[in-house]
């Protein structure tokens, strides 16, 4: 008999979302517009809310979000946008969708983010070659903000717009404030990994309510104000349908739960590697972080432990259990491989020596266990 699999990160739904989808079948609201889809954006809004404007508008996806972002700042063919290295793919697809150039930036260790002096270095040096960039898009990996403070300020020196990938982040904050309004323009994912799901989407969060209306309408191919089909504009098919909305309404109950138990997970492992000489869990630097803890990362000193990242992969693999690898840095992708690139090797190393544990908020005391078995069996 095989044992259950343990997942890296499953969806949780929280036991409401099917009475909104039944209200989108019951009044017949089965298209990428109506009530679910501006419930769940007032939701968010008022969750992100912290004195300041925001605004949100649901997309199809995270990836959907950071392309909108790039056009609304007019980064076309040409243009250069600076990049974190260390992150999911989405990160950086939509700068070649525009036929702009990505710029990678390395990773600093605290947070495993953008590295603020390997940003000023690229800055300056895109500057002296000619090319100002046109953006700068920032991630919160794994749900750790990243340094803000310092990111912001090199943004604002240098008066270049930045796009906050806050996929991976939503429920984190820094300094009382949430992740997803820190940048110019911020991006939130819903995919069926993510800290809450709508099975698939995103949202684009912006600053006024031109800009938010500007988004829709790329999102909703760019029609003008005319009675038959008219059109200045590219337009693009972004917008959340109804029917993933009113998920996204019912998981929106369940976000702190969610945050709460996912930081459950984090503190079962930072205690269990307390004991562990040589083993690093990705941790907040100090009381200004607060993580949702997406996903928990470790990095394994092989010299100290003998043991690497991916024999303990394989160990949690025999068991059922799902493990992986830290996000494989952009600039050493093949695709993204010719593009210049700032930095050292802090995102190269992280890559080699990392891994990310199983971190559902549904795991179970039984999951937990077995958790245990296999790291005992491994470490012990
Ligand atoms: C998930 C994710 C995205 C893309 O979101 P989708 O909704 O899957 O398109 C972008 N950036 C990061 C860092 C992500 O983790």
């Amino acid at each position: 008999m095989s044992k259950e699999k343990i997942w890296l990160s499953s969806p949780h739904m929280g036991g409401r979302e099917q009475s909104y989808i039944q209200q989108a079948f019951d009044t017949n609201w089965i298209a990428p517009l109506g009530p679910n889809v501006l419930g769940f954006e007032s939701d968010l809004e008022d969750y992100l809310q912290n004195g300041t404007s925001v605004f949100v508008g649901a997309l199809s996806s995270g990836t959907a979000a950071i392309h909108l972002a790039l056009i609304l700042l007019g980064v076309s063919s040409g243009d250069e946008v600076i990049c974190q290295s260390m992150t999911f793919s989405a990160s950086a697809n939509p700068i070649l969708y525009q036929g702009a150039l990505p710029v990678f930036v390395d990773s600093e260790p605290d947070t495993w983010n953008m590295c603020p002096e390997s940003l000023e270095e690229a800055i300056k040096d895109r500057i002296a070659k000619g090319n100002k960039p046109k953006a700068i898009i920032a991630v919160h990996l794994y749900g750790m903000p990243f340094k803000a403070d310092e990111i912001t300020a090199i943004a604002k020196k240098y008066q270049i717009p930045l796009i906050e990938d806050s996929a991976e982040a939503l429920g984190s904050s820094y300094k009382g404030e949430k992740c997803g309004t820190f940048g110019d323009i911020g991006v939130l994912s819903f995919n069926g990994n993510k800290i809450i799901t709508t099975s698939g989407g995103g949202a684009i969060v912006v600053r006024s309510k031109e800009l938010k209306d500007r988004a829709v309408f790329f999102a909703t191919q760019s029609r003008d104000n005319a009675p038959h089909y008219q059109h200045s504009e590219i337009g693009y098919n972004y917008r959340m349908s109804n029917i993933c909305a009113g998920i996204g309404r019912g998981q929106m109950e369940v976000l702190d739960e969610h945050v709460s138990l996912r930081r459950k997970a984090n503190a079962f492992y930072s205690d269990y590697f307390s004991a562990i000489d040589g083993v690093k869990v990705l941790e907040e630097p100090n009381s200004d972080w607060f993580s949702n803890h997406w996903l928990t990362g470790i990095v394994i000193d092989q010299e100290k432990t003998g043991k690497t990242s991916e024999d303990l992969r394989l160990a949690f693999e025999k068991e059922n259990i799902e493990s992986r690898p830290l996000w494989k840095p952009m600039h050493l992708q093949p695709i993204f491989e010719k593009y210049p690139y700032y930095g050292t090797d802090i995102s190269a190393n992280l890559f080699k020596n990392g891994l990310c544990l199983p971190s559902s908020s549904n795991l179970t005391d039984n999951d937990y266990a077995r958790l245990e078995d296999v790291l005992n069996g491994f470490f012990f």
